[in-house]
């Protein structure tokens, strides 16, 4: 049944499992784990094993582009010729009269790195603007602040392969157990072979992943940074730190010293809601442990102080000098296949290629000089919540949104509808017409999805990955390199002639050359036919880099690793009152990802978690008068949902829950969590605050 075999990488999360495709004469695709990647080893999860339904099933796909000349019309169908034509003389002339700045690009942690590459060459080089953002913003702009400020550059130290040869882990703000499933089976294997290893779990749910822990810390929502500083008190009044690598390989740690001897465990366990006991558990078990890993996703770094909390968490990796070693080091979960790919070609308002520093002068020559172009913008871009709320204002006129659905996954998304709204053009290129941000589109480009195309995708942990084109997109969509390079030249930029991806890469490699991430001595032809590699890739016969900072020599211009002294410990979000007394977590189920755009037509994975619901503690149903199953309104200070309650004891008193998935699925937008988050940022990161919204919860009263 089955004809020639592909190897390409699970589009989904972060963890990058390899995966075997098979097409039988009808080209339909199969797909199975692949036995022999690094990362999974054979296995798959339950959306890794159902992504031939994406690939086979293309009702939904967006299939030739369409166009309306003004908000009162339908959008028709039209040329790929007059689409890009429409789209660039409506570029030329917002640029003419309102300046580079008043245009922006939306694009994804799911896009290819060469897509990501190009979008930024084309803005950032050509345009004249730094608006170009992504929806890793949402999830991990936290995490590259936080490495940034203590290693010097965004580089995640370590591996998976550390996994089985550490003795403790703190996963924090995370549930890999649904999220990073195959990562999570990875641990659940290390400690079903080896029962001294010992795993912590911080999270104010009880999570699956919590369940499996030795000690699960059920934090009060934004206390982490206290939490942290706790344990870090802790380790230096027991003596579990390690003195010789704080002193030879660090800088900055009497003040840190200083910041976490001024709390108490006493007040620390008050704040956090944690007994001292556990507190003091926690410090106990990881300082005496060999090998120690911290694995953390967006419950750290979706705060108003998530890069406060990932300094907290990170110095903790710097007092036990537990980096660069086997089995140890800080470790950013990603949560989209290629969000590291984009923070490489400086995917952000605010980043170059290749780690180079927006706000230094001499790098933002060196891009220009590399493309060829009089200069790089000194001016940071919108970042995502900042650029809607340009759209809001009239900043921003026109918007280009490539493989993201903001109006289900931005916070407030009253205001991201306002925004779109207000445009004066925008475009969306995607695959599927169930993104609700296509409803907004003045211009819907049909993009090729996955398997549809080539290019390459970057782990959590550093690897680089070929993703070959296995089957054709359905009707005119096309890749997305191909519309912007298309688009590009519309524009009137050289610089946009490349006859295949492969080009794209080799300039982008090119780039890499000498930086601390090179990998210009990696081809196409290595990672078609050796495998995977992890950056850097140092030469020609050079297998890739597993773990970082061996030498204790780390990127910074001391070559230490810096402790960073958060700020302060307080939790800036908006509290909770009388009026809104409940703090609303928002976080992921199992079987879906993202918006639904993809595992919303997997039948099979709708089995699980059919519907969104609230999940409320007992005892604030019984203040609420609510029951199971009962329809309730959550109302916070920007929207309402109305979703079934689920009351459980799996969530903290005082704390509920939403799963952030869906959008107008089920006919309506009151499933939406979003409609209740706020738009407030870290100041650092500009991570939105998903994490803690104050909100009501009462029985829904048919009128
Ligand atoms: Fe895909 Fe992530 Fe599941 Fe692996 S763990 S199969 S990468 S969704």
């Amino acid at each position: 049944m089955q004809t020639k075999e592909l190897k390409t990488t699970c589009s989904y999360c972060g963890v990058g499992c390899g995966i075997i495709i098979k097409k039988d004469s009808q080209n339909k695709v199969y797909v199975e784990g692949d036995k022999d990647h690094p990362v999974n080893k054979g296995m798959l999860c339950s959306k890794g094993m159902n992504l031939h339904y994406v690939a086979n099933d293309t009702f939904d796909r967006i299939l030739y582009p369409e166009m309306r000349w003004s908000r009162s019309h339908l959008r028709e169908r039209v040329s790929w010729d007059d689409a890009l034509d429409r789209a660039a003389s409506v570029f030329k002339s917002i640029i003419k009269k309102y300046g580079p700045d008043s245009v922006g690009f939306y694009v994804s942690g799911q896009c290819l790195t060469e897509e990501y590459y190009i979008a930024n060459k084309l803005t950032k080089g050509f345009l004249g603007t730094n608006n170009i953002d992504t929806n890793s913003r949402l999830c991990m702009s936290s995490a590259v602040v936080g490495y940034k400020k203590t290693f010097g550059e965004d580089s995640v130290p370590g591996s998976y392969a550390d996994i089985e040869l550490a003795d403790c882990f703190l996963i924090t703000g995370a549930n890999p157990a649904w999220c990073h499933p195959i990562l999570f089976r990875r641990i659940e294997k290390h400690k079903e072979e080896n029962p001294d290893v010992k795993i912590i779990v911080v999270d104010p749910r009880k999570t699956d992943s919590a369940n499996f822990a030795d000690l699960h810390l059920q934090i009060i929502p934004g206390t982490d940074v206290v939490l942290y500083n706790a344990i870090g008190r802790r380790l230096l009044e027991r003596g579990l730190t390690d003195y010789n690598f704080i002193k030879n390989h660090t800088e900055n740690f009497e003040s840190y010293k200083q910041q976490v001897l001024a709390t108490s465990l006493k007040k620390a366990s008050k704040i956090c809601g944690v007994s001292e006991d556990d507190i003091k558990l926690a410090a106990e078990i990881i300082g005496k442990s060999n090998a120690f890993i911290s694995m953390w996703a967006m419950g750290l770094n979706q705060s108003v102080v998530g890069v406060d909390k990932n300094f907290s968490l990170l110095n903790l990796s710097l007092i036990t000098g537990q980096i660069g070693k086997p089995g140890a080091g800080p470790f950013s979960l990603t949560g989209q296949p290629n969000a590291m790919g984009g923070r490489e070609v400086g995917g952000m308002a605010n980043l170059l290629a290749v780690h180079k520093d927006l706000f230094n002068e001499t790098h933002r020559k060196e891009v220009a000089d590399f493309w060829g172009v009089k200069e790089i913008s000194s001016k940071p871009g919108y970042t995502a919540t900042e650029m809607f709320e340009a759209l809001e204002k009239g900043k921003l006129k026109a918007v280009w949104i490539i493989c993201t659905n903001p109006m289900v996954s931005l916070p407030n998304s009253g205001r991201v509808e306002k925004a779109l709204q207000n445009a004066k053009f925008v475009v969306v290129q995607d695959i599927s017409h169930k993104s609700d941000t296509a409803e907004y589109a003045d211009l819907l480009l049909p993009a090729a999805g996955w398997l549809e195309k080539e290019g390459t995708m970057t782990n959590s942990e550093r690897r680089i990955a070929y993703l070959p084109q296995g089957i054709n997109p359905p009707g005119e969509a096309k890749a997305d390199v191909e519309i912007l390079c298309d688009f590009a030249r519309k524009m009137g930029f050289n610089g946009f002639n490349y006859r295949n991806t492969e080009e794209i890469y080799k300039e982008y490699c090119l780039m890499t050359k000498g930086t601390n991430i090179d990998i210009s001595y990696l081809s196409y032809d290595r990672l078609k036919n050796e495998g995977t590699f992890q950056w850097p890739v140092s030469d020609y016969r050079h297998t890739g880099t597993a773990r970082l900072f061996e030498d204790k020599k780390f990127y910074t211009p001391s070559q230490k690793a810096i402790f960073n002294v958060p700020y302060g410990i307080e939790n800036a979000s908006v509290k909770p009152n009388s009026e809104y007394p409940l703090i609303l977590t928002t976080g992921r189920i199992r079987d879906q990802w993202h918006t639904m755009t993809k595992t919303g037509k997997v039948a099979r994975l709708q089995t699980h978690y059919p519907n969104p619901v609230l999940e409320i503690n007992p005892v604030d149903a019984y203040i609420s008068k609510v029951r199971e199953g009962d329809v309730v309104e959550v109302k916070s200070r920007n929207g309402l949902v109305r979703v079934r309650a689920k009351v459980t004891g799996n969530v903290r008193e005082g704390v509920v829950f939403l799963p952030m998935h869906w959008g107008k699925q089920l006919e309506s937008d009151l499933n939406r969590s979003n409609n209740l988050t706020n738009i407030i940022v870290d100041p650092q990161s500009k991570e939105p605050d998903y994490k803690f919204t104050a909100v009501s919860v009462n029985k829904y009263k048919k009128k």
